[in-house]
Parts: C-alpha cells; sequence; structure tokens
C-alpha cells in the first residue's frame, strides 16, 4: 500500500528528463529487462559509496554492518522492490539525482538521441546504460523511499513519470538506503515471478560485488 504523505511537494522535472522519460513510457524498446540492471547497479553503488564514505566516518556504518541488495517480489500487488541498505539520499540529493540528468551517460544518450532524431530511441537505450529512468519502461509509478546514512529523516519521492514528482517526509524507509518501489504495468507482472527475476540477475547482474536476495512475498 502507498503511503500517504502529508503535504507533498511538488516539483517539475527538468526538461531533459520530462523528454527521456516520454521516450521510455512510449518506447518500444524489446528488452525492458535492462532496468533491473540499472536498478541493481544504483543499489550496488550506494553500497560502495556507504564503505567509501564510512573510511573516515565508521558511525554510518552502524547497525548493519554488512551491504546487501533485496529484492522483493510481490504478485498480489503487481510490485517489485529494490532495497539496498547504502548510503541513501538526503532530500536535496533526491531532487537533483531524481529529478535532473547529472549522470553523464544518459545526458551522452540524450544527445545521440536529439542528434539523430532517432524515431523511439528503441536502439539507443540498448547501447547506453539508461539508468534510474528506464524504471518507467515497466512501472506506472514509482516510489523511491530513502534514509540517508547517518541521518533520522527519511523522504519519500514518487512519480508517474509524466512530467513532475512529489517529495515528502515519510517514516516508511529502510533504516539506512534506499527502497526502489515499481508499481508494475499490467503487461510487465512477469518482473514478479522468481525464475525470470532469478535469470535476469543472472545474467545481467552476475558481476555485482554486493549478495542479493530474493525474497517473494506470501500472498
Ligand atoms: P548513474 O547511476 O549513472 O549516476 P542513474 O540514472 O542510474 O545514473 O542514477 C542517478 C543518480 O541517482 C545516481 O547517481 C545516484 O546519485 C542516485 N541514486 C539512484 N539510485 C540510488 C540508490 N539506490 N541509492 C542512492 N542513490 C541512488
Ligand atoms: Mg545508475
Amino acid at each position: 500500500m502507498m503511503t500517504i504523505e502529508a503535504n507533498p511537494e511538488n516539483h517539475v522535472f527538468a526538461a531533459d528528463v520530462a523528454r527521456l522519460l516520454h521516450m521510455m513510457v512510449h518506447s518500444v524498446y524489446s528488452d525492458r529487462d535492462v532496468f533491473l540492471r540499472e536498478l541493481i547497479s544504483n543499489a550496488a553503488d550506494a553500497c560502495e559509496k556507504l564503505r567509501y564514505e564510512a573510511i573516515a566516518e565508521p558511525a554510518l556504518m552502524a547497525g548493519e554492518a554488512a551491504t546487501r541488495i533485496t529484492l522483493t517480489l510481490d504478485k498480489d500487488n503487481r510490485r517489485l522492490m529494490i532495497e539496498d541498505n547504502g548510503i541513501g539520499m538526503s532530500r536535496d540529493e533526491m531532487i537533483e539525482a531524481l529529478g535532473t540528468i547529472a549522470h553523464s551517460g544518459t545526458r551522452a544518450f540524450m544527445e545521440r538521441f536529439e542528434a539523430e532524431k532517432a524515431g523511439d530511441g528503441a536502439q539507443l537505450i540498448g547501447q547506453f546504460g539508461v539508468g534510474f529512468y528506464s524504471a518507467f519502461m515497466v512501472a506506472g509509478t514509482v516510489e523511491v523511499a530513502s534514509r540517508r546514512a547517518g541521518s533520522e529523516q527519511a523522504w519519500l519521492w514518487s512519480s508517474d513519470g509524466k512530467g513532475a514528482f512529489t517529495i515528502a517526509a515519510t517514516e516508511d524507509a529502510p533504516a539506512r538506503g534506499t527502497r526502489v518501489t515499481l508499481n508494475l504495468l499490467d503487461d510487465a507482472d512477469k518482473y514478479t515471478e522468481r525464475h525470470t527475476v532469478e535469470r535476469i540477475v543472472r545474467q545481467q547482474s552476475g558481476h555485482v560485488p554486493v549478495p542479493i536476495l530474493l525474497i517473494e512475498k506470501p500472498g
């Protein structure tokens, strides 16, 4: 269930993000599986960043010292959750990271796309890693709940990928790190199936240096 938050703040996406999202939503790109690789790679990066920051500030690792990524398959609600106990994001980091295209690979993709006026961008999606926003190839709405290491306060980012997102304070977030919840599209329900998700993880995320756990939410 989506938590109702008091006073969510509305933000609009930067113009290039809005264009990228429009492309993701309308993409006929057939290999949608790549979204999982992208979200797992972000989770692993966040664990790596925590370990790095904890060299100078060991207290950041307090609580859980071992980093991990947990995938939760929720068939009944047609949801997939990707959770890590990495560095997490503050409110401002969320607005910056999930509202603009800071990432150079995604920027390069957009430049190529605009330069070639490449139809639906389908081929380019495969060539470039298109990052977080690829979640909207499989999800109608995406929620990101995050608590930065060392912080009490957690934040919920939420969007349907149609031009705007909201940010609100939340208590329903990992003790440390980030949980991305994908409310899957009708035709993307296979991403709640264990064998499908296991196959994709094995094929695309075998090199990830953080353990990946798979949980099926009992129906
Ligand atoms: P990239 O990973 O190449 O920077 P992405 O589009 O995949 O680009 O992600 C954008 C940014 O969002 C990341 O750089 C990071 O700052 C932030 N982010 C995404 N997922 C997470 C996460 N699980 N934990 C912490 N930060 C994240
Ligand atoms: Mg990434």
